[in-house]
């Protein structure tokens, strides 16, 4: 198994199957809450929650009112005097009660009526009607008081008044101090008026101002804030509204709320509660102001996708980023090996020739001169070439440690380029090459380093040498283009294909052309050029036509080299 196939295997495994089989779980996940809409029923669970506190708090505050006013009675042995004017005493002090009334089996029954709202016809006709109704069946009714844990029992409903329906309950409380045998009852009216102004909107107000997120403790555990994304609930939307309105309305719009809280606007509540005594005929709603559970719900959903979608294409990303930069690095490990396999068959060869030449001569079988000049230039050659690899691999490895450096120095480059191709002329000649030098008169003298640059063009030259077959012309010019100096090595060997001209400056980077891959190289001559002119402030470019040659340019900047 290669590196590769590994590298794919353990990414695929490791890496991109959990990936995707979380990315999938939790998509599925999303969905099904989607679909079994349980944001939604999280919400009206909490609903449902705050409803019943809120019956609580108004029941208990009806039962309180109630009990105060039951504990200021006179007792039932005074006389109807001190009775009247008690009762008069807790309906001034009580201004919420219509009307208060004591009820004795054996006295009859005395009713203290709220002026303001009550004449003494109405109070006379209400206490009668008590009074009917106590005789008939008061036996029953304390007997039934007797049995509950607080001795109040409730009445309350709709009745008819001048200006509509109004809605209203009244306590009727016995005395457990008293006797069994003794029919006493008590009994307190609410004022519909101030239940409708003062008592339910006070209480929704109490119940709303506290939003979700103000009071969590009072939620159920696994509440839908714990599944929420908090900025989900901590919109300003998300302030509850409530109603109080008749119970018969419940599935439709409700027609004539008792009450409602600030921010109800229109609309049906989204969870209702049928209120039981003493509110019994009523129901309370909630909602959200200007949302609903289904909105937010929907949100909720939307935004859980989004982050997921988010999150995969990042992770993609990276995992398409991690593949990319160790391909790169097995890529370059191959390349590494290849070089110093080449390298060390570049070392070996000039050196078995410069040995089996050599011991050819010292042993004098050669006898003619021509012969002897051949085998000289043959060591000469392959020394040359020897010392030009080592040059390049030692470059190579300083440049690799950041310690390469460079000697600027006032040159005529001019001169130090006709010297380079003086030195290789003969080799270019012999390998039956037209070399072409044109060199513009009056180039100025530079800061370079000489030997960096004179090493530079020996590439390009060897390159140009190396990979041309039919045609065999190398062109050496130098020229000067404003403030830039111009180096240019042209031939019209075989040429690079387009998508690698910019990667033959990589090092260890050689094309597939088959006559490069029987020649012998390291990779390394153009990443060495590519340094070189960058440090001396230019650059370098190739232009090149697969199978009509290439042409090699560097820039060098007349003012100001950088000397790095
Ligand atoms: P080497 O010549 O040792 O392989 P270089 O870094 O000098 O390494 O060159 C890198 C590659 O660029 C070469 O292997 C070759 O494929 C391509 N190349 C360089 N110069 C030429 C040229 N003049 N013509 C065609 N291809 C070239």
């Amino acid at each position: 198994m290669n590196a590769r196939s590994r590298l794919f295997l353990t990414l695929g495994l490791a890496v991109v199957l959990p990936a995707l089989a979380l990315i999938f779980v939790t998509f599925q996940h999303v969905k099904s809450i989607q679909r079994d809409k349980k944001v939604e029923a999280l919400i009206h669970r909490d609903f449902q929650y705050v409803l019943t506190i809120g019956a609580k708090k108004m029941a208990s505050k009806a039962y309180g009112m109630t009990e105060e006013v039951r504990n200021a009675f006179p007792s039932v042995d005074d006389s109807d005097d001190v009775k009247r004017k008690k009762l008069d005493e807790i309906v001034q002090k009580n201004p919420w009660f219509t009307h208060v009334f004591l009820y004795d089996a054996k006295k009859g029954i005395v009713l203290e009526p709220q002026r303001a709202v009550m004449d003494e016809k109405e109070a006379d006709e209400s206490g009668k009607m008590y009074s009917a109704w106590f005789n008939l069946e008061g036996a029953y009714l304390c007997g039934q008081l007797r049995r509950k844990p607080k001795p109040i029992m409730w009445m309350p409903g709709e009745s008819q008044r001048a200006n509509g329906l109004v809605y209203t309950t009244t306590a009727i409380f016995s005395f457990p101090e008293l006797d069994r045998d003794r029919i006493v009852l008590g009994g307190a009216s609410f004022d519909p008026k101030y239940l409708k102004e003062k008592f339910f909107p006070q209480l929704l107000e109490e119940l709303t101002s506290q939003s979700f997120t103000e009071d969590p403790e009072q939620l159920h555990e696994q509440s839908f804030l714990q599944l929420m994304p908090k900025a989900a609930i901590e919109h300003p939307d998300q302030k509850l509204a409530m109603i109080v309105y008749p119970a018969d309305a419940l599935k439709s719009e409700p027609d004539r709320p008792m009450a409602m809280s600030a921010g109800w606007g229109s609309g049906k509540p989204e969870v209702s509660y049928k209120l039981d005594d003493p509110f019994r005929g009523l129901a309370l709603g909630i909602k959200f102001q200007g949302t609903t559970a289904q909105a937010i719900s929907r949100r909720w959903v939307w935004q859980s996708f989004l982050i997921l979608g988010v999150l995969s294409v990042l992770m993609i990303g990276g995992l398409v980023l991690t593949y990319r930069s160790v391909n790169k690095q097995v890529a370059l490990a191959r390349l590494k090996s290849d070089f110093v396999s080449n390298v060390s068959h570049e070392l070996r060869t000039p050196l078995a020739l410069i040995r089996l030449y050599a011991e050819t001569l010292e042993l004098g079988r050669i006898t003619t001169r021509e012969k002897k000049n051949e085998y000289y230039s043959i060591i000469r050659k392959e020394s040359e070439r020897l010392s030009a690899l080592i040059n390049n691999i030692l470059d190579f490895s300083r440049i690799e440690a950041g310690a390469k450096e460079y000697d600027f120095r006032e040159t005529d480059i001019a001169e130090l380029v006709r010297n380079t191709l003086d030195s290789y002329r003969y080799q270019i000649e012999q390998q039956g090459f037209a070399l072409e030098e044109q060199i513009d008169p009056g180039i100025p003298s530079v800061k370079v380093d000489r030997e960096a640059i004179a090493r530079a063009l020996v590439n390009l030259v060897n390159n140009a040498l190396k990979y041309s077959d039919n045609e065999k012309f190398l062109g050496v010019r130098l020229y000067r283009e404003q403030s830039v100096l111009k180096l240019e090595v042209s031939d019209r060997g075989i040429g690079i294909e387009r998508n690698e001209q910019s990667r033959i400056f990589e090092k260890f980077y050689r094309t597939c052309d088959p006559l490069v891959h029987n020649t012998k190289g390291s990779g390394l001559g153009l990443s060495l050029v590519r340094h070189i002119t960058r440090a001396h402030g230019g650059d370098v470019e190739v232009e090149s036509t697969p199978g009509r040659g290439s042409k090699f340019t560097l820039s060098l900047p007349l003012a100001n080299p950088s000397t790095t």
